[in-house]
């Protein structure tokens, strides 16, 4: 479906749950302050309805994320009921990777994609300062894992000045000899990331471009988001940039986004959203007879939140930041 500044909206992002393992200090340095009981985070089958009406509005895109994706039981299976949806032509999640390695084979059973893992350090401390919790060991093995069975991968990381930038070069050498993208994505002003600064990608862009004189842009198509890529000679993985903060790509956004509560979120900066509750849980529309009639109801609450995207993000502006939720209650 198109929006009403003729965008063409493929792609959904579900979160699944706003629990995490870890405790990133940008998204929930001290877990979750507002406790959400399980009772009021969608059920797979609710979540599996709003899959079916955004498939039958054009939506063949869909990122599993979380909170930790992972951390919710049968997370591989719940992607492969999404796989089987008419209309879904791609399933991808977004993982901090500590459990990838213990549920790959379920994950690629399932069918899954691809995966992004996010990772800010290859310093096994700095990590644990970063993330609140010692999982270095288990996320690098899980990428490799990964990489080995096949998986398409990229890596997510969020560079912050005096905590990991002089890092990049190290991540980025992730890239070399693996067959992995790597996306540096500015901090964005969203719950905790208001706490500390970005890296602007504009510097990385033209430090990259001294210490690689023969890098060049790389415009293959690497995914469903507003990274642009580069190619370094040599190396068998690209490097993306996501520069949320100055970059302005809402004039090619694709997206909508469903909190792990079931609201629909028309831009990643305001906090309206399209509230699906009333329809997935309305007595009226309650029991496998009235599917249709759902389904049909959540369709239209769909074609709101899309109509009411706005035209671009408001991120450098940040007193029209309206958006109060943490980054793991909506799902990056
Ligand atoms: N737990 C999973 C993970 O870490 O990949 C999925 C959810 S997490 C909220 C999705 C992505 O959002 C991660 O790559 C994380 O680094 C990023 N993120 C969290 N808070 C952010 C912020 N304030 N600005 C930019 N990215 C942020
Ligand atoms: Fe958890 Fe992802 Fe947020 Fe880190 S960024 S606390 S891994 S949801």
């Amino acid at each position: 479906m198109r929006d009403r500044y003729d965008r063409k909206i493929n792609y959904i992002r579900l979160s699944i749950t706003d629990r995490c393992n870890l405790r990133c200090r940008y998204c929930m340095p001290n877990g979750l302050s507002d406790w959400v009981p399980m009772r009021d985070i969608l059920s797979y089958e609710e979540l599996l309805d709003v899959a079916r009406a955004a498939a039958a509005l054009g939506i063949t895109r869909f990122k599993v994320t979380g909170g930790e994706p992972l951390v919710r039981r049968d997370c591989p299976e719940f992607i492969g009921e999404l796989k089987r949806i008419p209309g879904v032509e791609q399933v991808t999640m977004t993982s901090n990777g500590v459990l990838l390695t213990r549920l790959l084979p379920r994950l690629l059973e399932n069918g899954l994609d691809a995966v992004n893992v996010s990772l800010d350090t290859l310093k096994r401390e700095r990590f644990s300062e970063i993330t609140g919790m010692d999982e270095l060991p288990a996320v690098l093995s899980g990428i490799d894992e990964a990489l080995r069975a096949g998986l398409k991968l990229k890596l997510n990381a969020v560079l912050q000045p005096g905590v990991n930038e002089e890092e990049r070069w190290e991540l980025l050498s992730l890239a070399k000899d693996r067959p992995l993208d790597i996306r540096f994505i500015e901090l964005m002003p969203i719950g905790h990331g208001k706490d500390s600064r970005p890296v602007y990608n504009e510097i990385l862009r033209s430090e990259l471009k001294e210490r690689f004189p023969g890098l060049e842009r790389d415009e293959r198509v690497h995914g469903n988001g507003p990274a642009e890529y580069w190619r370094i000679p040599g190396y068998r993985g690209s490097v993306g940039f996501i520069s949320a903060m100055h970059g302005k790509f809402c004039g090619s956004c694709n997206r909508i986004r469903l909190t792990s509560t079931g609201k629909l979120k028309p831009c990643l900066c305001y906090g309206n959203a399209v509230d699906l509750m009333p329809v997935l849980r309305g007595e009226r529309y309650l029991g496998r007879e009235r599917e249709g009639e759902r389904i049909a109801a959540l369709r239209k609450r769909i074609r709101q939140a899309i109509s009411e995207k706005p035209e671009s993000h408001c991120f450098e502006r940040l007193s029209e930041i309206s958006e109060e939720r943490i980054m793991a209650a909506i799902g990056g």
